[in-house]
């Protein structure tokens, strides 16, 4: 008697172990075989194994091989890996890059080209969500929504919340800088110079970020820039109104991120507590010129406040390597750029007129100088990096395209150089990889649906080659880039000729 019901039971176990998952699908998804990288918390245990997508949703990741009835299609993964759609957490969709709004209206075939293309260039590098950091229009982004081939997109509302006058609504010309910034922050300071049309009631932080919030937004864009390049210094944002931008945020719900990249901006910015820094520490002010490899204590300092906050850390190197590109007559022949950028705005990058922002930017130095400067820059933005790195930092992936009216930062393209960027400062990998999934979907709120290769998750996968854990070149080596569930083939992405 004793030894059936072993029996029995030893035979529930097998049929345990062996019964394969029955899947019926309707429009499904299967990829067997390949290598799984996938992380909930950035440690890495990747497994060949099968991924099952239904409609846009994952249904099904495990190494056991399910059994599948239905319509699907299979890709073989056999020798590929698959990683979670790429997020960059830090771009403005906004732009043609290069391009001053009087550019594009006296070229508007080739804005069109130029908005035609851009969001399959993302696609083209695994970028299958974009968080538009500033303003945006509603018609932009039904513009960017109504693509075929399209990253997820999503933004911070009409504008970011700058302090009148402030970065970088100084940009525009002071009769139109208001209208132009609907989510402007009222400064008593600045009361001077405010249009008595606008109400200080609709400027507060919590009228602002009200506002942002049933605009659709999921985070807050706010700025700490007291003014760079010979700028005038520029107003900043009080503690007080960071403080009540931080709190109005929480309250709806959003993520607050902030522009600031000196000394001064992020240790004002760590000492609030903000959620998100937008860009690296790279302007040492003070100390700027000490040894390439140093950190001054200060700075450490800084970077310890904002580890022990656990503060996102966009590096945005490429902001500093994309204005640089303006000084090296390579940057264009490199051939990656034909895939995603229309070949006649690369032709216009070349003429005198294209060449506007190179020439205000860099008028009287010479190419030596030029990279002189932004090297020691660039080494500082790395160090800083590599500390947090070393030091459990949160960093998150961004690569702020573009930055300036640079040809330098370009869609997708400028993605793969900021991995690039950030291996050379020696973030390892894995890290880098975590960067740009798991960690962005957290910090923006986003990880219920994305970030990582979880059953019930939205199906944005990327299929590669190569191990991204292995080399950084292998997010070079995409073959298939899969968004909500729509599998599409990198060659179809690219620049037909
Ligand atoms: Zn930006």
């Amino acid at each position: 008697m004793k030894r059936i019901v072993l029996l029995i039971l030893i035979g529930q176990f097998v049929a345990c172990q062996s019964r394969q998952k029955e899947l019926n699908l309707s429009q499904g998804l299967h990829i067997p075989n390949a290598t799984i990288i996938s992380t909930e918390d950035g440690t890495y245990t990747p497994f060949i194994g099968h991924v099952v997508v239904e409609k846009d949703k994952i249904l099904y990741v495990d190494e056991k091989e399910p059994r599948i009835t239905g319509t699907f299609e299979r890709i073989d993964g056999s020798g590929k890996f698959v990683v979670p759609g790429l997020i960059d957490s830090h771009v403005h969709i906004t732009e043609v890059q290069g391009m001053l709004p009087h550019h594009m209206e006296k070229y508007p075939e080739i804005t069109e080209e130029f908005n035609r293309q851009m969001p399959k260039s993302y696609l083209y590098h695994g970028f299958t969500t974009l968080v538009n950091l500033g303003g945006i229009s509603q018609e932009q982004i039904d513009d960017f929504n109504s693509q075929p081939l399209r990253p997820d997109l999503y933004h911070t509302g009409r504008s970011g919340a700058s302090v009148a006058n402030g970065y970088p609504m100084n940009f525009a010309p002071e009769h139109h800088r208001f209208e132009a910034t609907p989510n402007f922050i009222y400064l008593e300071s600045e009361a001077e110079r405010i249009p008595h049309k606008f109400e200080p009631a609709d400027h507060t932080p919590m009228a602002v970020v009200g506002r942002i919030k049933r605009s659709g937004a999921i985070a807050v864009k706010s700025y700490y820039e007291s003014g760079f390049r010979g700028m005038p210094k520029l107003p900043v944002p009080t503690r007080e109104i960071m403080e009540e931008l931080l709190e109005e945020s929480h309250a709806n719900g959003l993520v607050l991120t902030v522009h600031g990249n000196s000394l001064e901006a992020h240790s004002f910015l760590a000492g609030v507590g903000v959620d998100v820094l937008a860009h690296g520490l790279w302007n040492w002010e003070r100390y700027k010129d000490v040894p390439k490899d140093s950190l001054p204590l200060e700075v450490k300092q800084t970077l310890d406040l904002i580890i022990q906050k656990q503060i996102g850390y966009t590096p945005t190197l490429t902001v500093i390597a994309g204005e640089e590109a303006l000084a090296d007559d390579r940057f264009l022949n490199q051939p990656g750029l034909k895939k995603v950028v229309p070949q006649k705005l690369l032709d216009w990058y070349r003429t005198e007129e294209g060449q506007w922002f190179a020439n205000e930017l860099f008028g009287e130095y010479g190419v030596d100088q030029v990279h002189t400067i932004y090297e020691n820059i660039q080494a500082h933005a790395m160090l800083a990096l590599k500390y947090l790195s070393d030091n459990n930092g949160l960093i998150l992936f961004g690569t702020d395209t573009p930055s300036s009216p640079t040809y330098g930062n370009q869609p997708g393209h400028n993605g793969y150089w900021e991995f690039k960027l950030m291996e050379e400062a020696g973030v390892p990998l894995h890290q880098i990889l975590s960067s740009a999934t798991i960690n962005n979907a957290k910090a923006f709120h986003l990880d219920a649906q994305l970030g990582s290769i979880t059953t019930g998750k939205k199906a944005n996968l990327v299929l590669l080659s190569k191990n991204p854990l292995k080399e950084i070149e292998a997010y070079n080596t995409i073959e298939q880039v899969i968004v909500g569930g729509k599998r599409i083939e990198r060659k179809k992405l690219e620049i037909s000729e």
